[in-house]
């Protein structure tokens, strides 16, 4: 498999996972909150990555940590009177049943930060007696960047401070709360001295009390769990810089060996054209979407649907094209003679016969795959190679000791993608229902026109109300520009 590597900015080979397990870290959620459909784009693709990895007769080992120390997960369960650990533990729940619904295999191996605080104490430490950091008369120890000459090159800095003086502004939100006390602005913390706020949320190392940083945490659960080099690491591309640049650093500068081998980033989701912004108000969950009568498996199949390294638009509508355009997967799997409820895309798959990814029915989607992770080529191929055939296999003259193998086959395409080609059971969402509540009582009381200013609410979030004879009925309202 060739894949696009952010550091030489190149689509390379991978390592072969048929000869060697693949080592693959990735950059998991802070647990302060639910994440948003931004997240789990990225956790979405990096998923299809490792599945297609697996379908393709690979093996791959993933690690996928948990930020469950920081700034705001401190400060939120704080204000909420519950411990850290309660806190993060209900969200982290709530993560992993987003995941579940979405088909995201879960981690080999789920690290979260608290529980790795020895390994960080050890790498910072390793970092002090080397003298690439330094603490400060608060007890904090920040990264010297000047001790690494290779510091910048992920983002190609030196490049970009010519042109413009971006450094200093794209320090994120929890580098700037930490600017205090260090030799130079650059330096960034590896261990954050216990301040008041932090209440019972400190741990004791040899150079005082306090709590790591959100960099060093990552470096040290992915040199624990992949050892010194990792194949690939992973993250959205708003982590490259600083906190992919400074994960290197930091662990490069520890180990003396290279950290990562392929930096794969995934890129923003827009919403409805727009930017994902708190202001906005769109940062939105699976719970919100769900809640607009979409299921998790059309999110899915939404968000895989776009090139990793290209902005991706989530629209309602695309939402819509993603439920037809898994209705005739269904359909097609249902010729074949499967049956879309009972497949789940999260068994182990047996390895492929030697020619069926690159021989068999759909060659051209593997091909697609293979070469930079093109979601959007593959599904196109899909849908040009099932299309001739249905009509052959509908009208019963494909060989019938063939539909197995192209059954097979098929199942093998759909694991990769991780899709669920069960027909969801679609509930109004509650706005709905209680809009239809309204006109039912509206109606029984004979105020037509207000019945149907009801009715028409209740159109523009998508449904259709119907007079029955027990009351009414609730009906999405079919979108008719489907294209595939
Ligand atoms: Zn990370």
């Amino acid at each position: 498999m060739r894949l696009y590597d952010s550091f030489s900015r190149q689509i390379i080979p991978l390592p072969d996972p048929k000869t060697r397990e693949l080592t693959f870290y990735c950059c998991g959620p802070t647990v302060y909150g639910p994440a948003h459909i931004g997240n789990f784009r990225t956790f979405l693709m990096q998923d299809v990555l490792r599945r297609v990895i697996q379908a393709t007769g690979g093996r791959i080992k993933h690690v996928r940590n948990l930020t469950d120390v920081d700034d705001k997960t401190i400060r939120q369960s704080r204000a909420e009177g519950k411990t850290l650990a309660e806190f993060t533990s209900l969200w982290t729940q709530r993560f992993h049943e987003d995941c579940a619904a979405l088909n995201i295999l879960p981690p080999h191996v789920e690290p979260g930060a608290v529980a790795h605080i020895p390994q960080q104490i050890a790498l910072i430490q390793k970092l002090l007696d080397k003298g690439h950091a330094y603490t400060t008369p608060d007890g904090s120890v920040y990264f010297r960047i000047e001790s690494y000459p290779n510091y910048g090159n992920l983002s190609r800095l030196a490049e970009r401070q010519t042109t413009t003086s971006s450094f200093p502004s794209q320090l994120t939100e929890r580098e700037t709360a930490d600017e205090y006390n260090r030799d130079s602005a650059a330096d960034f913390a590896l261990w954050k001295a216990r301040k008041p706020e932090d209440g019972d949320n400190f741990w004791t190392a040899p150079w005082g009390q306090g709590r790591p940083g959100w960099h060093i945490e990552c470096s040290s659960m992915c040199l624990h769990h992949l050892g010194a080099t990792t194949d690939i690491h992973s993250g959205g591309i708003d982590l490259l810089f600083p906190h992919h640049e400074n994960e290197i650093a930091q662990s490069e500068a520890a180990t003396g060996t290279t950290f990562v081998r392929h930096w794969f980033h995934i890129h923003h989701l827009m919403v409805e054209g727009a930017k994902m912004s708190k202001s906005l108000g769109n940062l939105y969950t699976l719970a919100d979407v769900q809640a607009r009568g979409h299921s998790a498996a059309d999110l899915r199949y939404l968000l895989i649907s776009g090139h990793y390294r290209q902005e991706l638009n989530f629209t309602m509508d695309g939402l819509h094209a993603a439920r037809s355009a898994l209705r005739r997967l269904a359909k097609f799997y249902t010729l074949l003679g499967g049956n879309p409820h009972s497949f789940k895309a999260n068994y182990d798959l047996p390895p492929p016969e030697t020619q069926e990814i690159q021989r068999g029915p759909f060659a051209r989607f593997w091909a697609a795959l293979l070469e930079d992770l093109n979601t959007p080529a593959a599904l196109g191929e899909l849908f040009s190679i099932i299309t001739p055939l249905q009509p052959h296999v509908a009208a019963g003259n494909y060989p019938p000791e063939e539909i197995p193998l192209i059954r097979g086959a098929f199942e093998r395409v759909i694991y990769s993608l991780g899709l669920d080609l069960a027909e969801p059971k679609c509930d109004p969402p509650s706005e709905v229902k209680q809009l239809a509540e309204q006109r039912f009582t509206a109606k029984k009381a004979r105020d037509y026109k207000l019945a149907d200013s009801l009715r028409d609410k209740i159109q523009c979030l998508g449904w259709n109300v119907k007079d029955t004879r027990e009351g009414y009925s609730l009906e999405m309202i079919p979108r008719n520009n489907l294209k595939n």
